[in-house]
């Protein structure tokens, strides 16, 4: 075939795919949704001013979120940003805000997990890292392996380039107070010889919890979940929860949906949560919306697991279940626009 005909031949082919593949793009569905927490949020608590804060973090977090989608950018970059400005933010019990060890001091967890291929990273009981979402991020795209932990986590980090902060750079007021009310209710237990594990237990939800998390869906079809959280207030130092812990606080997968959870992490763990769901998607064909509250009301509720997940699925559908009496949540997508609650009633 003479040469120029051939050249143009080509261009008209590339044109031609590039044009679909841009419309396509421009009808695919995308969505995010974003958490900041579910425990005993009771309205009398909050002032106005502080209601008004609270909801205007949750809407910058989920509108950073979805401008990445929008501009046609990956479900994981809408997911790590969305999480960044809540682990900034001090309302919030992760990065900057974390809850407090027995002990006195902050040890956070992360994970991310792309819903294209399974790949996955975590990082578990890190002291030193600004923003442990970034981090879990690293582990997955910069080394061979899925979780790394404390130390071993930090010497990572360093070689990635990323800085170590003081571990003081995490502590607020609130949760500092926090501590000490949980500890005087665990002192006193621990006198009259209950043991640690049921004192925890019993120290009100609202003392414990708040970790952040976002789910997006982009329009290539590409699901991802993301989970960060300085854990429960008072922990023992060491202690793990759901949040590192793909398949328990954090799951994507492009077949079924992609899911954050935030709640009593044991439960959490032993549950499976965040795979669960997602397995109800895909084995039992069950919307979102059936498989959520089928996990944290019939099965998480009855057995004291206090907590809730924020779920999209492939087609941007978006479920937002919790079993507490609130939960910082929003969400947006091409079709929504922009929600953001607290409490069980909105
Ligand atoms: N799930 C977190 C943990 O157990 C706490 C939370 O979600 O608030 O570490």
């Amino acid at each position: 075939m003479n040469k120029s005909l051939f050249t143009a031949l080509i261009s008209a082919a590339c044109i031609t795919l590039s044009t679909s593949a841009l419309s396509a793009q421009s009808s695919s569905p995308f969505a995010i949704a974003i958490h900041g927490g579910a425990g005993t949020i009771e309205k009398s608590r909050f002032t106005p001013e502080q209601n008004q804060a609270y909801r205007a973090k949750l809407k910058e977090a989920v509108e950073t979120g979805y401008k990445v989608l929008e501009q046609g950018g990956e479900s994981l970059d809408a997911v790590t940003a969305a999480i960044n400005v809540l682990e900034n933010s001090p309302y919030f019990n992760a990065g900057r805000g974390a809850v407090y060890t027995y002990d006195g001091s902050h040890e956070l967890d992360a994970s991310i997990m792309d819903g294209r291929d399974r790949q996955a990273g975590a990082v578990a009981g890190v002291k030193h890292i600004e923003n442990p979402i970034n981090l879990a991020r690293l582990v997955m795209e910069e080394s061979v392996h899925v979780m790394l932990s404390g130390q071993g986590a930090e010497e990572f980090a360093k070689e990635q380039g990323v800085p170590l902060v003081e571990n003081n750079l995490f502590d607020t007021e609130n949760r500092y107070k926090a501590l000490l009310k949980a500890k005087e209710k665990l002192d006193k237990a621990k006198a009259t010889s209950k043991d640690y594990q049921a004192a925890h237990q019993a120290l009100p939800v609202n003392y414990k919890m708040g970790t952040v998390g976002a789910v997006a869906l982009d329009k290539n079809g590409n699901l991802a979940a993301g989970t960060s959280t300085g854990g429960m207030t008072a922990k023992r130092f060491g202690r793990i929860g759901d949040a590192p812990i793909i398949g328990a606080g954090t799951f994507a997968e492009n077949e079924s949906c992609a899911v954050s959870a935030t709640g009593h992490g044991e439960y959490f763990i032993r549950y499976n949560v965040a795979a669960d769901i997602c397995a109800r998607v895909k084995y039992q064909n069950k919307t979102i919306a059936q498989a959520g509250d089928e996990v944290i009301n019939d099965v998480l509720k009855p057995i004291g697991g206090t907590g809730g997940v924020i779920i999209v699925d492939n087609k941007g559908n978006i479920s937002l279940p919790f079993n507490t009496s609130g939960m910082y949540r929003a969400s947006k997508s091409n079709t929504q626009a922009t929600y953001v609650a607290i409490f069980d009633d909105e």
